[in-house]
This record gives C-alpha cells, structure tokens and sequence, in this order.
C-alpha cells in the first residue's frame, strides 16, 4: 500500500506520521513510499487504536468541564522560553524537578549544570521529548540587539588602531545588477584570468569568495551576486564590501534590477564601476546604456560625468583587464578607505558556514584587518574555536590570513551564523567561559533534528521580480506566526523559476512561491515530473492568503466533541474485562454506533466507554432516538452498573485556523 494512502486514510500529515510509526514501533523507513499490505493493515490499527486512547484520557482530563461545555479542544501544553535560559528556570517552566531536568539533558548528551545557560535549539529537543511546544520570546528584540553589537563591535575592533598602523589592503568588490545580465557568468571570467594553466579545469572553489592578482595587486571578489546577499550582510551589521560592479546588458539596457542596485549602492555610498556586458552581441547597444545612465544622473564619464563604464563581454572574455584596471583606479582614489593593520589580531566576517559531517563546523572568514593564524583563539557570536585549519579559496593550506583574504577554517565548536564578527583573542579563557560543550551538543543536535525544533515548518521557495517586493514579501512572511508553525524560506532569489528551484523545493519539501515571475519553460515541465506546483501571484495579499492556508494545512486539527444524547443503562448482560454488552433507554438526543461514550454514576463521572455495537430489537442498527430502548456492546475498562448514566459525543476533527 502507498504511505500516501495511509497517510490520507489516517488524515495526517507526512511530519506526524513517519515520528509517530517509529515510536509505535514499525519499521518503516523515514522516506519510505510503500509499506507492505499485512503492514499497513497493523499500522493503520495500531494508530487508530492509540488515537482512541488518546480521546479518552482526553474526555478524562477535561471531565471538569461545566456541563454546558458541548466542545472540548486538546492542545498541546506550551512554554514560552528566553535564548538562553538557565537549567533551572527551564526546569521551573516545565514544572518539572531540575534533577529530572539534568538527566534527561545528559540522555541528549549535554552536561549541564543547574545554573548553566541552554540555548533555544536544546531546549525545544528536550521540551518536545516532554510533550510540549516552545515559542521563544522576545526573539526580534534580542535580534535586534545582537546586529546592533555587532556593529558596534566591529567598529571598534575596525578604528581601534593607530592611523599609523595601517597600511593599504586589497579591495574587496562586490557585483550587483539585474538578474541574467550576466554577473555570474562576470565572476567566472575574472577568476579565470588568474588562473595558470595548468590549474585550469584543476580547482574547484569552495568558497563564496576569491582573490585575484591584476598588475601584482590583489584583488578580492564576493562571489555571490545578488542584491540579497549583500543587503542581508549588511543588516547583520557587516560592511564587508569596499567596491561594487554594476552589471548592465548592453543588449537589455537598465531594468528594475539595476535601479534597485543603484539604489543600494548610493545609499551603503560605496563606489561603483559600470560594466556595459554582452557587447559581443549584434543587438547591443552601448550608447543607450549610456544615454539611460544619464537620465539617472550617472552621466559616464565620456559623456563629461564622472562615472566609470567600461564596456566588455565577459562570455567572449573581451575587456575583462580593463574592468580590473578601472578596479585599481577606483582603489587608489578611495585608498583612505581601503586600509588595515596587518600586525594585530584578525577581525573578520563570516561570509558562508556549514557543518561537514566528518570535519564538524566549516566556516570561510573574510579578514577585514589583522591576520588570522593556525592555533588562534576566535570567538564568533556565541561561538568560540582554536583555528586547527586554514584553506585558500583554491583549497590551498595556508598559515595565515591577512586583511581582505577569504580563508575557510576548521576549530569551531558550533556553526556561526552569516555576518557574525570573527574577533581572534589572545585570552585563552574564553573556550571555557563560552561552555562549548553545550554548543557542540547543539549543533549535532541541530542536524539531527530539523523537524524537532519544536514546530513544524512550512518551507517556502520564493521568487520575486524585484528585491523590494523580495524585501516586502519576506517581512511579511515573517509576520505570519504561530505557536506551532514556522514559516521557513529555504531559498529566495530574482527571476523566473528555474529548475534550480524546483530541485531545491523537492529536496526540502517546499512550496514554490514567484510573485510577478513564472516558471521557465524548461521549469514547468521539470515540475510537472516531480509532482510540485509552482503557484505565481501578482498581488501580495492573494500569495499571503496562500501561505496561511499552507499553515493551517500544518496545523494538528482540533478534536471537537459534539454531545448526542444521553442513556441510563437498566440491565447488564454479559461483562468482560474490557467489554460489557447491556441494555437501555435512551433519555434524551440520540446513541450512535461508534460513538464515545463518558460514563456517569450519582452525578460524577467515573469513566470511559466506546460504543463498538448498537442494537434495536435485537437488529444491529447504527442510531436509537429517544425514548426507544436498546441493547448495545462497550469497550471499556469501567465496571458498569444498573442505572449509570452514558453521555454519548461524536468526535470531529476539526481544521484549525491561524487565527483561532
Ligand atoms: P546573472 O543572473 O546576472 O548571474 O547572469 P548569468 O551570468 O547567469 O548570465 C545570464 C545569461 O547570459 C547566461 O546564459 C550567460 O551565458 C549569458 N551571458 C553572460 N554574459 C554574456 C556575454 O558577455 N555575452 C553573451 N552573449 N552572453 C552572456
């Protein structure tokens, strides 16, 4: 049988599912698409039989309930916790004694003291396993501050040195511009000039940015074009870039794109170069980039302004040297500005992180003054290492990196975030203040259980045809909140769908997202294969309403019990362990066949029954009304007497809204 039967059958979702089998014990795999007949047949008993229990000791628990109450609701038990929280005051949240607390920690591979810090990660794993959901409290406020000290961070690490110190550094560039005018396929042709043959073909970068030399000068570019990428860093509070290129396609001219670049660029003022690509086509057209440069005020120079074009094709590797000499240029005029201090301790920023299953946490660190050396002490955000290793961009050992190189190292105990400040510190204290064992635990964890951190996720692919409505958008997607549900935007970009995205989109089971783009052709076609749907809006409130039906789509339906009726049982047949056939009258509503029935003696509930056979004058009938007298078969564990009052309800679940 299909687990998409079975999961449709049992009216769960894939994430409830697969957690639920394995702790029932079945040996079905976490991606598993059929399931033996005899199996399923067991399995999808085993669930239905755990859910009735379930309803029972619900009906118990709310036994308290008024009774007006027609309809009871169970939800899961939460806690609201801060990042980090101490053992003790988690415990506390919990309800629980911190000793348990302690061991189950330990069961997770975490030491933890009583006073000691958890971080949110450990402790929604371990507040799950209790059976309750986390929400972290203040989160934006302490985001907020954390980008804040960042900044401040970084700044005074950056100007703490002497005018005298510091010497000049290699510019680091970054390329922007509108999307397929060619920024990728730029990067790709400046690497190439620097490489000797005989290493062509031979290196694989590995890393999100390279150094360059052009004239005996170094040269650092940010190899991940996009808008996003750079406006991201820089909200982190990291102001890595000293340059920019902006990629315009003589044979498309200036687009949505390009303005929005523009835009940055003017307000982050960080100088620019224009690079007039695609010339080796016969439909370019320069002059008319020029022209629509100088209806924004960027007259090039050639046209008497001041700024800098430079026409080439990066495809037919035509004028890529005068890019880097008008690069140079732009260096030696804001040279003020592209200075450091190479004999202090690195300062830097965290331009990629990963964790490699074998190495454990890898990061690449752009130095933006100082040198960074094997055996240095680094705290980066709340994350502290001993640098065991040092990669050049082409995977080369090094010893030592020096102001604007990107290195990748090895030596952390956790994964930092992008955009976190890499300070290297000469206090050796600080790999035992920083409790790196807990970090280490985290981030193992972490991998482990990206379905456990405490709410389900919602992951989206979104695609916009500009970065503000990007911007827009994820904010907004942001403000979609909910106890259980995190929305989680696996990947975000520009431009029409391509098959990237649905590449990634079924690897990360998300829902594919455009606003004002459609999917390429050759994309559509890649979808229909693999069962996604691209779904493209042109109004963002319409693709909001999506989302939140997706959402409520993730949400656990609500158990809603409708009372039916009531019954007085007048005369005991047959009793079992756990069934009991009797006879009665049915004093008001209706009894049905398969409904849950509470059982009541002298006012008070005393417990639980399910009603699996109904009978009216000896016939199996599915409902008796009022008044009419019935014989009927219950599986309970209560011992049932003459005269005991059954309160029939039918149970429904019911779809939860976001806003409930
Ligand atoms: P990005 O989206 O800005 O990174 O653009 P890409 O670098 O991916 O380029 C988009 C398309 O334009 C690709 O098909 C490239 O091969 C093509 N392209 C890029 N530069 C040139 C160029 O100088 N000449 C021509 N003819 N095609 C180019």
């Amino acid at each position: 049988m299909n687990v998409s039967e079975i999961i449709r059958e049992l009216k769960m979702t894939k994430d409830e599912f697969f957690p639920l089998v394995a702790k029932l014990g079945f040996a079905v795999g976490e991606h598993a698409i059929k399931v033996d007949d005899r199996i399923a047949v067991k399995l999808i008993t085993a669930i239905k039989q755990q859910r009735k229990q379930q309803q029972h000791q619900s009906l118990f628990r709310h036994e308290k309930q008024p009774e007006t109450a027609k309809l009871v609701s169970i939800k899961k038990r939460a806690i609201e916790v801060t990042n980090p929280i101490t053992t003790k005051y988690f415990a506390e949240l919990l309800g629980k004694p911190v000793t348990d607390v302690i061991s189950l920690l330990v069961k997770n591979g975490i030491m933890a003291t009583i006073n000691q810090n958890l971080d949110f990660e450990t402790v929604s794993i371990v507040a799950e396993d209790m059976g309750y959901t986390v929400t972290l409290s203040d989160t934006k406020i302490t985001e907020a501050k954390a980008t804040v000290e960042r900044e401040q961070k970084l700044q005074t690490a950056l100007h703490a040195d002497a005018e005298k110190n510091l010497k000049p550094r290699p510019p680091v560039v970054v390329v922007m511009g509108h999307v397929d005018h060619g920024k990728t396929k730029l990067l790709d042709a400046i690497r190439n000039t620097d490489v000797v043959s005989e290493e062509a073909g031979g290196i694989t970068q590995s890393i999100g940015a390279y150094t360059i030399e052009h004239k005996n000068q170094a040269i650092t570019f940010i190899d991940t074009p996009g808008h996003e990428a750079f406006t991201a860093m820089r909200s982190r509070g990291a102001n890595i870039a000293d340059l920019a290129v902006l990629v315009i396609a003589a044979d498309d001219g200036i687009k949505p794109q390009t303005i929005e670049a523009i835009e940055i660029l003017e307000k982050a003022q960080l100088p620019f170069i224009v690079a007039i690509n695609k010339i080796d086509k016969p439909e370019a057209d320069i002059e008319h980039v020029k022209k629509q440069l100088s209806e924004l005020n960027l007259t090039p120079e050639d046209w008497g302004g001041k700024t800098i074009c430079v026409p080439l094709s990066a495809k037919s590797n035509l004028h890529i040297n005068d890019l880097l000499d008008m690069i140079l240029l732009l260096t030696e005029v804001n040279q003020d500005a592209i200075k450091a201090n190479v004999n202090r301790l690195a300062v830097g920023t965290i331009i990629e992180a990963r964790v490699d299953k074998d190495a454990g946490p890898v990061a690449t660190v752009l130095i933006q003054t100082g040198t960074l050396k094997i055996s240095d002490i680094v705290e980066v955000g709340n994350v502290v290492g001993k640098i065991r290793t040092l990669k050049s961009w082409k995977g080369m050992p090094l010893t030592k990196a020096t102001p604007s190189i990107p290195v990748q190292f090895l030596g952390l105990k956790g994964t930092p975030t992008v955009g976190d400040i890499l300070l290297a510190t000469t206090d050796k204290q600080v790999l035992k203040r920083k409790k790196n064992k807990s970090y280490q635990t985290f981030s193992y964890l972490k991998q482990a259980s990206e379905k456990n951190s405490g709410k389900t996720r919602l992951n989206i692919v979104l695609k916009a045809d500009t970065f503000g409505s990007l911007e827009a958008l994820v904010e907004s997607l942001q403000k979609i909140t909910h106890s259980e549900i995190e929305i989680n935007i696996v990947k975000r970009g520009l431009g029409n769908f391509t098959e990237k995205d649905i590449d990634q989109a079924v690897a990360s089971k998300a829902k594919l997202i455009g606003f004002n783009v459609t999917a390429t052709a050759a994309a559509a076609d890649y979808a229909l294969g693999t069962q996604t749907t691209v779904l493209t809006f042109s109004i963002i409130y319409k693709l909001l309403e999506q989302v939140e039906v997706f959402a409520e789509e993730l949400l656990t339906p609500e158990i809603v019990y409708n009372k039916l009726g009531e019954l007085k049982v007048l005369a005991i047949f047959r009793a079992k362990a756990k069934t009991t056939v009797a006879g009665g009258k049915v004093l008001s509503g209706v009894i049905q066949n398969k409904a849950i029935a509470k059982i009541v003696r002298n006012g008070s509930k005393i417990g639980e029954a399910t009603i699996v056979q109904l009978q009216s004058n000896k016939q199996d009938v599915s409902e008796v009304t009022t008044n009419n007298e019935c014989g009927f078969k219950l599986e309970t564990n209560t011992e049932i007497k003459v005269s005991d009052i059954l309160e029939i309800y039918k149970t429904e679940a019911r779809k939860r809204k976001l806003h409930d």
